[in-house]
């Protein structure tokens, strides 16, 4: 498959709030995690929409000044997560168009599985495309749709996508957001004020102080106009299929997602984990952050004491946004630095929740035991990365990623480790305390649910 530029993203809407661009913002803020790469904000008064995006984080995509322009009493946001990097900001989101009916944004977390044949059909009947998202596809399809009201255009056009999709629409006086019908990502609403709110994960509602009233259930698509409470139509019935490794890695711990607190879940990862793959050892470490959560529950479960034995520097970007191999390795370096005090001569227990290349726990490893560690037991709080995936989790492709080319030893033996565990898929379905079938555990086990192109 070829990989459409819309990976990991996250979005937000806010509506009915005169603040509405900067309770954007802030929730942009704490959606980062979700995407580094680019970030963009549109607005609309009623009358018209303004848009505002570019590569970057949000801090530097926006200023005061910057947001002050973006008036009215809705707005949409994007944060953008890519690895297959187009330098363009054409593909920041919101993707913006004037049409016949009049002006539109939208903003998209997730992948369409369709986008490619969709794209071809379209531009064998003339379409032309500015970028290489699949969203810009959507557009298309709601503004040649030969239905007449704009609710009517974004169902027909909904209904020509397939596969991963938390989307939220904005018009002049209306905003629309919309789950796929298995809910691979997560889409929240809540109140903010007078007005509402939605967004990829509820730690955006946290800061900017809106309540949280439930998730946007898969296959639902919510109406917000003025003066009146959202409205909800069941455009597909709900087969949800949640992404797991929204809990495993992706989401901030200090959301609920589907239901349940992140934190938690990774903490029971952790302790499934310690019970699955016990090994005699002084000290649990953490990698940071990613593995913080896990390494607790494996140390309160299995007795063994947790230390911060890697310290993080935070203010460098994620290593996966690098394009080549060389700077990765420099960037591992770069971020990780173990306490040698804390670790000289110790046996440990380093807990990450996934590996995918196996370059981060390979470099791990060799710090460690450059720092004197006597012996260095990785385990996993997921089980092996074996395939990619197809609905909005950045993954390399099949042939990248370790587990799908080596054993478990072989493994151990690359990254230089005494030991490699992971935990099951059983053990990971039970620590979300959940079952197969409402999970997407396809990167793991490879069972995807729709056929991507
Ligand atoms: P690698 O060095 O390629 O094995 O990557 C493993 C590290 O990347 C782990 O520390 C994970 O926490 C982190 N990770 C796993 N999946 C992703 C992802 N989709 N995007 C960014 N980082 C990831």
């Amino acid at each position: 498959m070829q990989r459409e530029l819309n990976e990991e993203c996250a979005v937000v809407g806010i509506f009915g709030h005169k603040e509405a661009s900067k309770l954007a913002y802030f929730s942009l803020h704490s959606l980062q995690h979700r995407g580094q790469e680019a970030a963009g904000i549109s607005s609309s008064d009623g009358k018209k929409l303004r848009i505002i995006k570019d590569r970057g984080l949000v801090t530097r995509v926006f200023n005061e000044q910057k947001l002050e322009t973006l008036t009215g009493s809705s707005a949409i946001g994007h944060t953008r997560y890519s690895t297959a990097g187009d330098d363009s900001i054409l593909d920041a989101q919101p993707v913006f168009a004037r049409y016949d009916l009049g002006e539109m944004a939208i903003v998209h977390n997730g992948n369409l599985t369709n986008a490619q044949t969709i794209r071809k059909k379209l531009i064998d009947k003339g379409a032309i495309f500015q970028t290489f998202m699949d969203t810009e596809n959507l557009i298309h399809l709601i503004a040649k749709s030969d239905e007449r009201k704009l609710l009517a255009r974004i169902i027909d056009g909904i209904k020509k996508i397939e596969g991963a999709y938390s989307l939220v629409f904005l018009s002049r006086t209306k905003m629309f957001a919309m789950r796929d019908p298995h809910g691979f990502r997560p889409l929240s609403l809540g109140r903010v004020g007078d007005g509402y709110v939605v967004s990829s994960e509820t730690c955006a509602f946290d800061l900017i102080g809106a309540k949280f009233i439930r998730d946007v259930k898969p296959g639902e698509l919510l109406i917000f106009e003025e003066g009146k409470a959202p409205r909800s139509i069941e455009l597909f019935k709900p087969t949800p299929k949640h992404c797991i490794f929204e809990y495993v890695y992706f989401a901030r711990p200090d959301s609920n997602i589907f239901g349940k607190n992140v934190y938690q879940m990774r903490k029971n990862m952790g302790r499934e984990l310690a019970k699955e793959q016990p090994v005699e050892a002084d000290m649990i470490i953490p990698v940071p952050d990613g593995g913080i959560p896990a390494a607790l529950g494996y140390s309160q479960e299995s007795g063994i004491p947790f230390e911060m034995g890697i310290m993080r520097n935070h203010y460098i970007g994620r290593t996966f946004i690098e394009p080549t191999q060389e700077m990765r390795d420099l960037k591992v370096k770069m971020k990780l630095s173990p306490i040698e005090e804390l670790i000289k001569g110790k046996r440990l227990i380093v807990i990450d929740d996934s590996i995918v290349r196996g370059t981060t726990s390979r470099r791990i490893i060799r710090m460690l035991k450059e720092a004197g560690a006597a012996e260095v037991h990785m385990r996993i709080s997921s089980p092996p990365t074996t395939d990619p995936c197809y609905y909005g989790v950045d993954t390399p492709d099949k042939n990248k990623l370790i587990a799908a080319n080596m054993s478990a030893d072989e493994i151990a033996h690359f990254i230089e480790a005494d030991s490699l565990s992971y935990l099951s898929n059983e053990g990971l379905l039970r620590s979300v305390d959940g079952e197969e079938a409402t999970y997407c555990t396809a990167c793991f086990t490879g069972d995807y649910i729709i056929d991507s192109e």
